[in-house]
């Protein structure tokens, strides 16, 4: 196992964050390839790390005053064992080849736990949305969309949203993906509600990894209602985060942005949520503006000193990040252990480092890894692909339905593989369990295909 990931880290050198997630994906599966010595025969691990195909491209748009700028635009088709590529855009200055490749490593076994159809993509640009106008943003769309038309499609490649891309810029990409290629199909999931999209997709990602929380804190005896929560970010996931542990009785306390934090011991009530939803989705302002509205709440911005987020040092019962990637470090992780808390739950993709999961699971911390936490978004977008292909629309109450009972089977998938290659039996390993449920029908769909699986 280890030659195999010497052979990832020199392959794809100054990688970080690819070498991350595929390090902690083959930790996991030692046990497996043990049991499994044809995965091993059939350089299953050589092949899942080596994405199918890599587009990079140029991205030249005019900005507001006549100007040309060039971004960098990227699709990375990972997996398709199960299904067409599958997976959401980021528009982010961060965004690089080695994120884009982390995250498209980590969407093939997410993919996978939905139970649904897919494979696996990511891709995205280094555009940052902020400070620019809505005809800047559709110009970027456009001329990012006009390259990237010719190598997706709805049995191909099926893009969504992720940081930076909303319901906004999937309209506009769609717009010229449409004139591109003159059809109109379900090639974009995230559309809106009018024109070919889901019900509950935008609430999709936050409601599951609340519903993973959820399933995690009864199967342990445990409740969210009357727990305290902190939510990281305050974009799509922090926003539907907190909405559903609104509805289930628990208390949010805390959201974020990139700039800093707010803290309101109150609790942020469907009205004040209501206010953070038209601040950032709509006059796109920062969360510092929470406390001049609810002036009983306190803003503390981002220290690039300190070597810890003092928004994890808040007492809480339960942590839902939503953010970004590598937001809870060791010292982080330490510091939510100490006060109290007892259940995480990632929104976003890989928020914790090794260091931080390593902390809570010694801790005993019921801990709900990304790639199953979060898979309630790319659920949804698969329940999208069946209903634009079936040509109607369910309502949100049935979508609702299919989502929660999606995230119980993930739930339950990743605890019986938890405990089928556990140490001991104490042990409960969310990480092991989503890892090598996920992986397992991947692996097998692989073999089964030959060497074009
Ligand atoms: P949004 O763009 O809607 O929101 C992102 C939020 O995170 C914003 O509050 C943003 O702050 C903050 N943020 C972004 N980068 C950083 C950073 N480097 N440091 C601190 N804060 C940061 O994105 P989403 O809510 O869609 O995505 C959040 C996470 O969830 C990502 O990890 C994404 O991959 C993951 N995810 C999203 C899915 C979806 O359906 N949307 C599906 C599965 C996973 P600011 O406003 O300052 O930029």
């Amino acid at each position: 196992m280890s030659d195999v990931y010497e052979k990832v880290v020199a392959k794809n050198p100054n990688e970080p964050e690819f070498q991350q997630a595929v390090k902690e994906v083959f930790d996991s599966l030692t046990p497996v390839l043990d049991k499994h010595p044809e995965f091993r025969a059939a350089k299953i691990l050589e092949r899942i790390a080596e994405p199918e195909r890599v587009i990079m491209f140029r991205v030249p748009w005019l900005d507001d005053t006549g100007e040309i700028q060039v971004n960098k635009g990227f699709r990375i088709e990972m997996n398709s064992a199960l299904g067409p590529y599958k997976g959401g855009l980021r528009f982010h200055p961060t965004v690089n080849l080695s994120i884009l490749k982390f995250l498209a490593f980590e969407q093939i076994f997410k993919n996978s736990l939905t139970t649904l159809p897919m494979g696996a993509g990511k891709g995205g640009a280094d555009f940052d949305p902020k400070g620019k106008s809505d005809n800047e943003v559709m110009k970027f769309c456009q001329a990012f969309m006009g390259e990237l038309f010719r190598h997706i499609g709805p049995n191909t490649d099926v893009p969504a949203g992720d940081i930076g891309v909303g319901g906004r810029e999937i309209g506009f990409m769609f717009g010229m993906y449409k004139k591109m290629a003159n059809e109109f199909t379900g090639v974009l999931t995230g559309k809106g509600a009018t024109w070919g999209g889901s019900l509950i997709r935008p609430e999709a990602t936050g409601y599951g990894a609340v519903y993973m929380a959820d399933e995690m804190l009864k199967a342990h005896g445990k409740s969210l209602k009357g727990a305290t929560c902190l939510v990281s970010g305050s974009g799509n996931v922090a926003q539907y985060a907190t909405e559903k542990i609104n509805h289930l009785g628990g208390k949010v306390v805390a959201l974020s942005d990139s700039s800093g934090f707010i803290y309101d011991e109150e609790g942020i009530d469907a009205d004040k949520l209501a206010f953070v939803m038209e601040l950032k989705n709509i006059k796109r302002g920062r969360i510092k503006e929470y406390v001049s509205k609810y002036p009983k709440s306190t803003y503390t911005p981002i220290d690039p000193n300190l070597e810890y987020n003092p928004l994890w040092d808040i007492k809480a019962d339960v942590a839902v990040p939503s953010a970004t990637q590598n937001e809870i470090n060791g010292k982080d992780a330490q510091n939510l252990v100490k006060n109290g808390c007892f259940a995480v739950s990632e929104g976003a993709n890989m928020p914790t480092t090794p260091e931080g999961v390593e902390v809570f699971l010694d801790s005993g911390v019921l801990f709900g890894p990304g790639k199953a936490a979060n898979a309630g978004g790319v659920a949804v977008s698969g329940l999208e692909m069946s209903q634009n292909s079936m040509r109607l629309s369910w309502t949100r109450e049935e979508v609702d339905q299919r989502l929660h009972n999606i995230m119980k089977d993930i739930h339950n998938n990743s605890l019986e593989a938890a405990k089928a290659y556990a140490t001991n039996d104490k042990e409960i390993n969310y990480v092991n369990g989503a890892n090598i449920a996920g992986f397992l029908k991947v692996a097998n769909a692989m073999l089964d295909m030959g060497t074009w699986g």
